[in-house]
């Protein structure tokens, strides 16, 4: 990363640096030892989130890979099958966990453009046990999609998925990461996105800000089992009022994220407008610039933005992401415009 003291970060919106508010919130935490479920900072965030999404309770974990790797881990049984969708966070960037940590083998479905299968689709990758298939042990689904360019899946899509999947007795879990951006962008309480599922994800440290966290929630039955196996994977952890007091403060940035989709817009507009580039109008805060028209390779474009003094990562051979996040204002998104558009015109010369 170029070390300008006005660099504009868009690499993800998990570089926010914690507020000055969250930084005392963490010094002043009441704490204790969270494995004997002494710390009150820790208890109040697990209910204010699981409150947060609807459910009966939730745990507290380091990181949204764990969260999803012990969900994986308590709803299948070694051997199963997993189902998911091809380009989902699960599948394509979390180190084949599933099959590591959890001896599940994955089945995928393609689910076209917007990446949300349609029931049909589910049904075709449910697998009955019987004495040579092993059987279906969970669906995983993903909202906002990341990899799409952070697509809030309506209630309804995500609903009729899961429901076919569960009139088969298999459970769902949403990977939920930025599920607040897809309620924000959908106007729905995030509740209702998740009541169709099992279990959910979601990131503290993402576009609500936190420095360190992600949230596992679902019915008591389901927390109480993950709790174990968050103690396997190494994710029991002591005095973590520390980095919990910051995510309690995080839950109050929910509403703001309309301001991140806005910023995201006016950002994809403005590369939209540059010659060689298609950005499509994004649902939530994640902007995908597809620069292949150009024949400009992603990589030498984010190399071309780190130089110009702007973060993007590369998706793929002619895909760069741009995320935008609280860390970041309309002035910054104008001004990143035009150095993007500044290292476009350099690569086509
Ligand atoms: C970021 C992300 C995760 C993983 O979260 P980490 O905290 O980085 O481990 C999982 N799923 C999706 C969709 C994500 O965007």
């Amino acid at each position: 990363m170029a070390d300008t003291a006005d660099f504009i970060d868009l690499r993800s919106d998990t570089v926010t640096k914690p507020s000055a508010e969250m930084r005392d919130a963490a010094r002043d935490a009441e704490v204790g030892d969270d494995v004997y479920r002494d710390d009150p900072t820790v208890n109040e965030l697990e209910r204010r989130a699981a409150a947060a999404v609807g459910t009966e309770a939730a745990i507290y974990v380091p990181s949204g890979t764990m969260a999803n790797q012990i969900a994986i881990h308590v709803h299948t049984e070694p051997g199963q099958e997993l189902l998911l969708e091809r380009e989902s966070h699960v599948y394509r960037w979390e180190l084949a966990g599933a099959s590591k940590l959890s001896g599940v083998q994955t089945r995928t479905i393609d689910a076209g453009e917007r990446c949300v299968p349609t029931p049909e689709a589910v049904a075709e990758g449910l697998v009955e046990e019987d004495l040579h298939r092993p059987g279906t042990g969970l669906l995983s689904l993903e909202n906002t999609h990341n990899f799409r360019g952070g697509t809030a899946i309506p209630i309804g899509e995500i609903a009729a998925a899961a429901e076919t999947a569960r009139d088969a007795a298999v459970p769902v879990h949403l990977d939920g990461a930025r599920v607040f951006n897809a309620a924000v962008a959908l106007g729905v309480d995030a509740s209702e996105i998740v009541a169709p599922v099992d279990s959910v994800t979601f990131c503290l440290s993402k576009g609500l800000g936190a420095p360190v966290g992600s949230i596992l929630a679902g019915d008591e039955e389901f927390v109480e089992a993950a709790r174990r196996v968050r103690k396997l994977f190494g994710g029991g952890m002591r005095q973590v009022g520390m980095i919990a007091a910051p995510g309690l403060l995080a839950l109050e940035n929910v509403d703001r994220l309309a301001d991140d989709h806005a910023n995201a817009e006016r950002l994809a507009a403005g590369l939209d407008a540059l010659d060689g580039v298609a950005a499509p109008e994004p649902d939530t805060n994640i902007v995908v610039a597809r620069t292949e028209a150009a024949g400009l390779p992603a990589g030498d474009l984010v190399d071309a933005c780190d130089d110009a003094g702007v973060g993007g990562v590369e998706f793929d051979d002619y895909t760069t992401r741009f995320t935008t996040h609280l860390d970041v204002d309309d002035t910054d998104v104008d001004d990143a415009i035009e150095r993007i558009g500044h290292a476009v015109t350099e690569l086509s010369n």
